[in-house]
């Protein structure tokens, strides 16, 4: 038996959308720059997934930048700003503390090289408090960024009113929406933002291939230079089978964001219930609402999170700590440890992140093992739980 509760690192491909990509790879191999039939076939499998992805966030297609994912959108927002409103004297970029390393180490390059960097600091919700945003703005802050989801703890942020904060100063704002895209609905005015990353991997799409959204007339610099691709808004030749999967993943992800995330709630829910339940020493990480649907981290005292994590691996379930991207290092969650938790508390949480296909029998089957991992982990350390 395999289960993966470890959606929040990437998701399995859609059928439709692997079909999309290798009927593209084989029919449609023209290159969308070129003014023959060959490339214009190409250029509306282009023009399809960009009206595909526009309308899955709200969007007029014209607003969509293919990129090859979440990292290179949150660079090409931070960096592209931050070069586009040099000249205003706008030397000051602000991100929340919990943002994924695409964005902090971006901004600690960028810090390197002379622009002014805040990390906004959150609490034990693990949500960013307005008022912390307010205090940290000022009228040389080029640009916000804030996640819309965290990927390790599933919180919601407050984006629509940071954004007002940020608009409020001249500001612009960035979000990062690779965690919330396909498990809550997303509407670009309503959250008032100004760029918005996604990527198609965190939706049932193809991994290498993601979008920036830019709202029409924002100031963003191209990081990626050459030919006039996008609008000369990101050079290279584009990734035409990967576009063509991630727009059948965002028709999937329309259609579908809504009955899936009232199912994995509950889902979710039951997992976390009955772990707390069953299992001495457990307790939550960050506020259980607003969260996504989909993801609880959860802390095992007196249990290291790499053994339980190798535990359940040997059961058939994959599960992670940290991020994906940090995981493989025994380092300690930066999430965690941005919200103040103590250092046991950093080491011995796991994410369960849940999505297509998983089902109450697997949810049931983990609540079931765990009890039995965990004593065994406890007794061979020769530590128990308080509670
Ligand atoms: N931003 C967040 C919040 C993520 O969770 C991830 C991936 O883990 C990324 C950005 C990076 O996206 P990609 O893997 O497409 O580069």
């Amino acid at each position: 038996m395999r289960i993966y509760f470890d959606h929040n690192a990437t998701t399995p491909v859609d059928p439709a959308v692997a079909e999309a990509v290798a009927r593209v790879m084989t029919d449609t191999f023209g290159n969308a720059s070129s003014v023959h039939h060959f490339g214009q076939q190409a250029k509306a499998v282009l023009d399809e997934a960009r009206s595909a992805v526009a309308s899955l966030i709200a969007a007029e297609p014209s607003e969509i930048v293919f990129t090859s994912g979440g990292t290179e959108s949150d660079n090409f927002a931070l960096r592209g700003v931050a070069e586009a409103l040099e000249p205003t004297g706008r030397r000051h970029l602000i991100a929340s503390s919990i943002e994924h390393e695409a964005v902090l180490v971006t901004l600690r390059a960028l810090a390197r090289r002379g622009w002014r960097t805040t990390l906004l600091s959150v609490d034990q919700s693990g949500i960013v408090k307005p008022e912390a945003l307010a205090e940290a703005m000022t009228d040389d802050t080029a640009i916000v960024s804030v996640m819309h989801a965290n990927n390790e703890i599933g919180t919601i942020q407050p984006i629509t009113e940071l954004a007002r904060l940020a608009h409020g100063r001249g500001a612009l704002f960035h979000t990062d929406a690779v965690q919330s895209i396909g498990k809550i609905p997303v509407d670009v005015r309503a959250l008032g933002v100004d760029l918005l990353s996604l990527s198609a991997h965190k939706f049932n799409g193809p991994k290498g291939v993601g979008a920036l959204w830019i709202k029409r007339g924002a100031r963003v610099t191209s990081v990626m230079t050459g030919g006039k691709h996008e609008r000369s808004r990101r050079a290279g030749t584009e990734n035409v089978a990967g576009i063509a999967g991630l727009g059948v993943a965002a028709q999937l992800a329309a259609r579908k964001v809504t009955t899936e995330s009232s199912r994995l709630g509950p889902l979710r829910n039951r997992l976390e219930e009955n772990i707390l339940a069953k299992v001495s020493g457990t307790a939550i990480n960050g506020v259980r609402e607003p969260r996504v649907p989909n993801t609880t981290n959860i802390s095992f005292e007196a249990v290291e999170a790499e053994s339980l994590l190798i535990a359940l691996d040997l059961e058939g379930v994959a599960v992670s700590t940290g991020s994906a991207c940090s995981s493989g290092t025994l380092e300690p969650s930066h999430v965690l440890r941005a919200m103040g938790l103590p250092s046991p508390r950093t080491q011995n949480s796991i994410r369960m992140s849940l999505g297509a296909g998983n089902t109450e029998d697997e949810v049931d089957y983990v609540v079931s093992k765990l009890p039995a991992i965990v004593e065994k982990l406890r007794s061979l350390t020769g530590t128990r739980a308080r509670a």
